[in-house]
């Protein structure tokens, strides 16, 4: 059997690591605030966001949870999110996707202050992820993947590695992220055009999978002993459970673990990180804001 490659237990470690941090900034008068927006009442945003306020509140973080009726306009959301901006007791900000039809999403990514951008889809933090400019936020799905990577002791370096998806909230950045000088893999990323998949696969000392298809990766896709991540999270119908689906990820995973030399399972592989990931932002982002704020 394959190593898994516990997202749950590397959460952990981040979290340790961060509540040093976050003492150290206490005891210089700052704590970290995180702002979630929420629009409308979708039950799996609803779930993810009491999710992130309750990391937020068991890591002693400011946290501050803005539930918006669905009927929400552009204009309201706008000011909500430029009082955000002003107030200086926020330092992440985030709007929980998908937001109602009559949003612009890509206007309110735009309109957020890029310092507070702890989801890092601010136009100005993806050129800062291309350019190699560490003051940037990077989007907290890929950045989680490198993180479980580098704890399982993955050589990155001139390793072959394929993306598949290149979405920009995980495929692209992820791509960005590993070729990154002092990381340094080689990269190939996979979309919905890509010909001859299983093959490019087959080859790849590493494969992420995020292109949201259940059980895309079998087999014939993963070469002996390759790292697996499994980035998709996929509702498939279960009648043996009581909500009558199970989540399942991109990878069949119990096929694929016997070929695998380490996997994430799923659930409990790359969804912790996610969440780990944007506590490491906010937390970031208040050491940023607030060293950029402090005179001399
Ligand atoms: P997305 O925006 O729908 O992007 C999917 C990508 O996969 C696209 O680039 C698409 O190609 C490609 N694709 C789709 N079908 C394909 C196929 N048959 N062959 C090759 N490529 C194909 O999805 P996303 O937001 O990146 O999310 C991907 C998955 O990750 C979903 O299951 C999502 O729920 C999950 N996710 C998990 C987390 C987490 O915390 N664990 C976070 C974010 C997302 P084109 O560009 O050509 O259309």
């Amino acid at each position: 059997m394959p190593r898994l490659i516990d997202g749950r237990a590397v959460a952990q470690k981040v979290y340790a690591e961060l509540r040093e941090e976050i003492a150290n900034l206490k005891s210089r008068g700052s704590i970290p605030g995180l702002a979630v927006i929420l629009i409308g009442d979708d039950p799996a945003s609803r779930t993810y966001v009491r999710a992130k306020d309750k990391m937020c509140r068991e890591l002693g973080l400011h946290s501050v949870k803005l539930e918006l009726p669905a009927t929400t306009t552009q204009e309201e959301l706008l000011a909500r999110v430029d009082e955000l901006n002003r107030n200086q007791k926020i330092h992440g900000i985030l709007v929980q996707s998908p937001p109602p039809p009559q949003i612009d999403e890509a206007a309110i990514v735009r309109a957020l202050d890029s310092q507070k951008d702890v989801d890092g889809f601010h136009p100005l933090n993806v050129a800062k992820l291309a350019l190699d400019d560490e003051t940037g936020f990077v989007p907290c799905t890929p950045l989680g993947c490198l993180r479980l990577l580098r704890e399982s002791g993955v050589a990155l370096s001139g390793a072959n590695v394929v993306v598949l998806g290149r979405s920009m909230i995980v495929g692209k950045p992820m791509a960005l992220l590993l070729i990154r000088k002092g990381i340094d893999a080689t990269v190939t990323v996979i979309h919905s055009r890509t010909r001859h998949i299983s093959e490019i696969c087959h080859r790849a000392d590493v494969i992420i999978a995020a292109i949201g298809r259940p059980h895309f990766v079998r087999t014939e896709f993963v070469g002996e002993g390759a790292t697996v991540i499994d980035v998709g999270i996929n509702r498939v119908d279960d009648a043996t459970n009581e909500r009558g689906y199970k989540l399942v990820g991109d990878v069949d995973f119990d096929a694929v673990a016997e070929i695998a030399g380490a996997i994430t399972p799923v659930p409990g592989g790359v969804g912790p990180m996610t969440i780990a990931m944007l506590m490491s932002n906010t937390v970031k982002a208040c050491r940023q804001i607030t060293s950029s704020s402090t005179p001399g």
